[in-house]
């Protein structure tokens, strides 16, 4: 049986955020664009579970850009469509969309629910007015605690939201009452991301108005420690959740288990277990090449990833979870122990206290300092 879970990159919003370096384009609900990306994503998906032989679907995850701008009437045909196609309904154990509060009305929060979404991720990032508009975040915040109390009401604590630290004008009490204001809502997940500036983004060009580094970490390190005392421990860099409440989804990437990627941004990888190397289909950002499909046009590129690459691949991800890369699989993979290829450096993070007692896993404090840690074990990696 081939397993794979499945992206879906919906490259759509309802305008731009300064920080955003996901690929979407800005769309109004009347676009054709929106129509036709749903038949077309379908038609792919169909074509790729077939060429692949998956027979099995575990998780399904409709990201972006943002879902919920397709509206309630393409969305109950998006999900019917993919529920329609997975191979073994049965075997699905979550179906996610990520949704954003402006588009996430009524009409679309009950379609998702109706139509088999089990799991809604919802972009909050701030309640605080000056942060927002000075990364004109899209959205109306006071339009937040009516939509955030619908999404409760219908989806539960099946409900992730996504903050942010790190925004322009956030001191640590506004931060504070945000996390107090998510929480009010009984989420079972929630991601805290630490805004990054990203180059060719346009708040690269205005970054004196965001908190100098030492105050961000700081920041971030306070919304950690809270969000873990109100019983959301955290489980990998930026997600913190309350128990059974953990993306399987997200859990495949960091195991590098397979997933298909779809639509224009979208990335998908397949491992091959018996080789420990891997294949990988990324489609190109461009929504215009990817709906002509004109055979002149290149709409995606395909990378073979071979044992050394995946194997960095892996102790990329697998360290970032509090529970550390999956020893088991790994030496299923590759053969070989994963403590036989970095002893040096597990011994040098063992000796300062930031390894795990237990677990091959870096500690709460060490995953502050993740990317030191794995610039030491690739530089110790054996290059062939
Ligand atoms: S809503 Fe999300 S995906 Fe869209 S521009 Fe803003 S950050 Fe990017």
């Amino acid at each position: 049986m081939t397993e794979a879970g499945v992206y879906i990159h919906v490259p759509f919003c309802a305008g731009v955020c300064d920080y955003c370096d996901f690929y979407s384009v800005p769309v109004m609900s009347a676009d054709k664009r929106l129509d036709q990306f749903a038949d077309m994503v379908l038609a792919d998906l169909e074509s790729s579970l077939n060429v692949h032989g998956i027979s099995r679907v575990p998780t399904v995850y409709i990201g972006g850009g943002t879902p919920s701008v397709l509206g309630a009437a393409r969305l109950s045909r998006l999900l019917t469509g993919v529920g329609d196609l997975l191979p073994d309904p049965q075997g699905l154990r979550e179906f996610t969309l990520e949704a954003n509060p402006e588009s996430a009305d009524e009409a679309v929060l009950r379609a998702c629910r109706d139509y088999g979404v089990t799991r809604l991720s919802l972009g909050v990032q701030s309640f605080h007015e000056p942060s927002r508009r000075a990364v004109h975040r899209v959205g109306e915040t006071a339009l937040l605690p009516e939509r955030l109390k619908l999404a409760a009401e219908i989806f539960g604590n099946a409900l992730s939201l996504d903050l942010m630290t790190g925004l322009p004008f956030q001191t640590e009490p506004i931060l504070l009452k945000d996390i107090e204001k998510a929480l009010s809502y009984n989420p079972g997940h929630i991601s805290l991301y630490a805004l990054t500036i990203e180059e060719n983004t346009p708040l690269a060009k205005v970054s004196r108005i965001l908190p100098a580094p030492d105050e961000a970490d700081r920041l971030w390190i306070a919304a950690r420690d809270t969000l873990e005392t109100a019983g959301y421990p955290q489980y990998e860099v930026s997600n913190f959740v309350l128990p059974g409440r953990q993306s399987a989804h997200n859990i495949r990437y960091w195991r590098m288990e397979n997933w298909l990627g779809l639509g224009p941004g979208g990335s998908g990888t397949l491992i091959d277990d018996e080789t420990g190397t891997g294949w990988r289909r990324t489609f190109i950002p461009n929504l215009d090449a990817w709906l002509d499909r004109d055979a002149s046009r290149a709409i995606y590129t395909e990378e073979y990833l071979d044992q050394p690459a995946l194997i960095q691949e892996s102790i990329l991800m697998g360290f970032r979870c509090l529970s550390g890369p999956d020893c088991a699989l790994f030496e299923k993979r590759f053969h070989r122990p994963l403590e036989s290829l970095i002893p040096q450096t597990l011994r040098r993070w063992k000796r300062r206290g930031l390894l795990q007692e237990h677990t091959l896993a870096l500690t709460k404090e060490a995953l502050l300092f993740l990317n030191i840690f794995l610039a030491e074990a690739f530089e110790e990696l054996p290059h062939s």
